[in-house]
C-alpha cells in the first residue's frame, strides 16, 4: 500500500487534494508515478454537470514513470516512461466484432486507479497488456500525454471518411480538441485542406500557424471560406467540437452534398436537434457521432507521435501542480488556456 495525493471530487465542482491509498500492483498491473496528466473537456463536463460522484478521482490522459510492476508483467521495468489510456475494449463481444469497440460494455470500465489526477496511479491488467506504451526518449511527456485524446480525434477523423487527396475538412471550434483535429488531419491525411471556424481572433491565427488552410468566424465568413476552398462544392467532412443544435445546423450548411458531419462534443442534456430532414435525405448527407478511441486508433496515434508526423505540444499552454487543480479548471473555463497539464503535487506525501 502506498499513500499519495489525489484530486478527489466532493460533489458538484468541488474538489480537494487528499492522500489516497493505492495498493501495490497485483498480477498484470503497473504502478506509475505521475509525470503529467491532461485536463480534458470530459473532465470539465463531469465537474460542471455534477456527474462525478463524491470520492471520484477524474483524469485519464496520463504519462507516468513505472514505480513498480506486478507479477507476470512483461516489457516494462521501473523507471520506464509510459503513456496509457484508461479505456480498452474487450475485443470479443458482439459490438467489438462489429467495429463498435468504444460501445463495448467493458470499454467504459476505468482501468486507472484511483484516476489520472493522482501522484500514484495503478494501471489495471487489460490496459497494461494491451494499451500501455513505453515511450522512447525522443517522445516528450508533453507529446505523449495526447495519446488518449489523439485516439479519440483519430476515430472522429476516420468517421469523416475524407478522400485520400484533395479533400476539404472543416473543424468547428478552435479549442484544444478542435486544433487537435487540425493537427491529426494534417498528419494522417496531408493532402487535405482544413478550415478552422472559431470567433476568437487569437485562435484563428493559431490555427493558421498550425497548418490550417484558412480560419474564419462562424456564419457567412465561414460559408464564404468553404466556397472558396472547395470551388463551391462544400466541405467533405465537418467536425463539430462545439456541440449543440446550432453548431449542428451550421455544420450541415457547410458540408457538401453526400458529405459527413461528425459530432465530437457534448450537447446540453436532452437537447433536441433541429435541422431540415431533407438536408440529409435529398442530399445524401450523414451525421455520425464519434466517442473515444479504440485500440487501433490508440496504436495509430502513437505511431504518428513516435514518427514526429504529429506534434501536439504547441497546444499545451499551462503546466500546474495538482495542488493548483481549480486554477487550471478556471483557466479553461475562461478560455485563457488551450491544454492544461498537471504535474505531481508539491506536497507529495508518499511512503
Ligand atoms: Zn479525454
Ligand atoms: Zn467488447
Amino acid at each position: 500500500m502506498t499513500h499519495a495525493n489525489a484530486v478527489t471530487c466532493l460533489g458538484g465542482e468541488q474538489t480537494t487534494l487528499q492522500p489516497f491509498d493505492t495498493p501495490a500492483p497485483g498480477p498484470g498491473e503497473l504502478l506509475l508515478d505521475l509525470r503529467v496528466v491532461g485536463f480534458c473537456g470530459t473532465d470539465m463536463f463531469k465537474l460542471v454537470t455534477g456527474a462525478a460522484a463524491p470520492g471520484t478521482v477524474l483524469g485519464h490522459e496520463i504519462v507516468g514513470e513505472v514505480a513498480a510492476i506486478g507479477p507476470g508483467v512483461e516489457g516494462f521495468a521501473p523507471g520506464d516512461r509510459v503513456a496509457v489510456p484508461h479505456h480498452v475494449p474487450c475485443g470479443e463481444c458482439a459490438l467489438c466484432r462489429r467495429g463498435a469497440e468504444t460501445m463495448c460494455d467493458t470499454f467504459r470500465e476505468n482501468l486507472l486507479f484511483p484516476g489520472g489526477f493522482a501522484d500514484r496511479i495503478l494501471v489495471r491488467p487489460r490496459a497494461t497488456a494491451q494499451a500501455a506504451q513505453k515511450l522512447p526518449d525522443h517522445v516528450s511527456d508533453e507529446a505523449a500525454v495526447f495519446l488518449e485524446p489523439g485516439a479519440c480525434v483519430l476515430r472522429s477523423v476516420h468517421k469523416g471518411e475524407l478522400p485520400r487527396e484533395g479533400g476539404l475538412a472543416v473543424v468547428q471550434g478552435g479549442g484544444s480538441m478542435g486544433l487537435l483535429h487540425l493537427l491529426i488531419i494534417r498528419a494522417a491525411l496531408p493532402g487535405t485542406k482544413v478550415l478552422v471556424v472559431d470567433p476568437v481572433a487569437e485562435r484563428m491565427e493559431l490555427a493558421v500557424s498550425l497548418g490550417a488552410a484558412a480560419a474564419a468566424p462562424p456564419g457567412e465568413a465561414a460559408q464564404a471560406a468553404v466556397g472558396e476552398l472547395s470551388e463551391g462544392l462544400g466541405a467533405d467532412a465537418v467536425f463539430d467540437t462545439v456541440g449543440g443544435a446550432g453548431p449542428l445546423r451550421a455544420a450541415l450548411t457547410l458540408s457538401r452534398q453526400g458529405g459527413t458531419v461528425v459530432l465530437f462534443a457534448h450537447a446540453g442534456p436532452d437537447e433536441p436537434a433541429d435541422f431540415p430532414i431533407n438536408d440529409l435525405f435529398k442530399f445524401e448527407r450523414r451525421i455520425v457521432g464519434a466517442y473515444s478511441g479504440a485500440l487501433g486508433e490508440q496504436r495509430e496515434v502513437f505511431d504518428l507521435l513516435r514518427s514526429g508526423a504529429l506534434d501536439p505540444t504547441p497546444l499545451v499552454t499551462h503546466r500546474l501542480p495538482l495542488d493548483r487543480f481549480a486554477e487550471g479548471v478556471e483557466l479553461v473555463r475562461q478560455r485563457k488556456a488551450l491544454k492544461v497539464l498537471y504535474t505531481p503535487s508539491n506536497g507529495k506525501d508518499r511512503d
